[in-house]
């Protein structure tokens, strides 16, 4: 921790504990202490720690050939893709490594595509974003931001660049209406960041139908709640909807490395030629061995599915818990993306404190915007091991 202090820039405020390894949903600190891991990297390890398929792949391909770029093919890259796009139903995908990268592809896509397909003018496309979005850290993702913390002392910001509020169809199809150099509208179809914010029941539908209708793509930011995270293979599939540009990330390595993805149909995807976009490391063989092993494993264990069961184990058991607690204002979230919202104000150091006592009981977790607490554990979380977790939460939580 000193060292990081003393030699790295202070970009983060980390819990203090010092992680060495890790294993399915548990790791373990430099003093052999062993926690479960409620946070799973931001959803990035949903498969768990060190699973040993992915880890296999990852070994064997890293004995063979790790990275040729893009100069050249690699007989692992074609593989992948049509693995992503047989998964997902697209045309094609591009791969990149960063979530945040995936998210520029799609804006990147968008752009192109509004030029050379809806027509729009030279340098007059506009994207939407609702409120209270996270995509990344560059300057494009904060352009969209709509938090401080990550704005400030950061302008000038990129143009072309709307915010309407989240959850909110009213204000879509206005901003649709008004204005035709509107391009495309990214979104998540659950907040992560903000704090695991659910829109009500009929949103997506309700962005897909108003996309169509004003011949505007659907960008669906899954980087956190795609990979059966929510129960579903995509959180899109709980309204049977296919957005126009899918952006992937985070869990579909299974939190070896760095990979994501954005994938799209041919007239999109289509419109970025040779030379215009790219990656030294996007789709390089070590990445697409471990992505192909990754969705593996999210199939052939059925993580969707058990993300759905141990969520609603975890839901009902801190609605229970509610009743004897008025610290917690509401539980939300879908599959085993959730959080705690705490009934005190965003500044306040409550949910903080509460993270600090459950990490000293063995639980690992962080606040988001304050006041929230995100539970979002990896996806191989058993029963046993989920009502332990919730034990811990119950017994912080009626201690304070
Ligand atoms: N999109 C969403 C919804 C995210 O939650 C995140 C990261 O938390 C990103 C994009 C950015 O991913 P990365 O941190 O890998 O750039």
């Amino acid at each position: 921790m000193d060292l990081e202090y003393r030699y790295g820039a202070h970009n983060y405020k980390p819990m203090p504990v010092v992680l060495e390894r890790g294993l399915g949903v548990h790791v373990w600190d430099v003093e052999g202490k062993r926690y479960l891991d409620f946070l799973s990297a931001y959803s990035a390890v949903s498969q768990g720690h060190c699973h040993p398929k992915i880890v296999e792949a990852m070994v064997a391909q890293a004995q063979k050939l790790t990275l040729t770029s893009r100069a050249f093919y690699n007989d692992k890259l074609g593989e992948c893709e049509k693995f992503l796009c047989e998964y997902f139903g697209f045309d094609k995908a591009l791969m990149m490594n960063s979530g945040v990268e995936g998210g520029e592809t799609a804006l990147k896509l968008t752009r192109k595509w509004a030029y050379k397909v809806k027509g729009i003018e030279p340098n007059k496309a506009k994207t939407i974003y609702a409120s209270g979005n996270f995509w990344g850290r560059t300057l494009a993702a904060i352009s969209a931001s709509t938090d401080p913390s990550s704005t400030n002392d950061y302008g000038p910001f990129l143009p072309g660049f709307e915010i309407i509020p989240f959850d909110d169809l009213e204000a879509l199809e206005n901003a649709f209406k008004s204005d035709p150099n509107i391009a495309g509208f990214m979104v998540e179809p659950i907040q992560g960041e903000a704090g695991v914010v659910v829109p009500q029941e009929g949103y997506l539908k309700g962005v897909r139908d108003l996309c169509t209708k004003y011949n505007v793509l659907f960008i669906a930011d899954e980087v956190q709640t795609g990979i059966g995270r929510t129960g579903k293979r995509l959180a899109c599939d709980w309204e049977g909807v296919k957005p126009d540009i899918l952006v992937l990330g985070k869990a579909l390595s299974g939190g070896v490395m760095p990979v994501s993805a954005a994938l799209a149909d041919d007239e999109v995807m289509l419109t970025i030629a040779p030379g215009e976009h790219g990656s030294t490391y996007g789709g390089n063989p070590l990445a697409c061995a471990v992505t192909v092993a990754a969705l593996q494993v999210v199939i052939d264990e059925n993580l969707a599915d058990n993300a759905e069961k141990m969520g609603q184990l975890f839901r009902n058991r801190i609605m229970d818990l509610q009743k004897q607690c008025s610290l917690i204002e509401v539980v939300r979230g879908k599959g085993l993306l959730n959080a705690i919202v705490i009934n005190d104000t965003e500044d306040s150091h409550t949910a903080m404190d509460l993270c600090y006592k459950m990490m000293e009981k063995g639980l690992l977790c962080k606040p988001t915007h304050g006041n929230k607490i995100r539970f979002a554990p990896p996806l191989v979380i058993n029963e046993e091991q989920m009502n332990e977790a919730c034990d811990i939460i119950e017994q912080v939580f009626l201690e304070n």
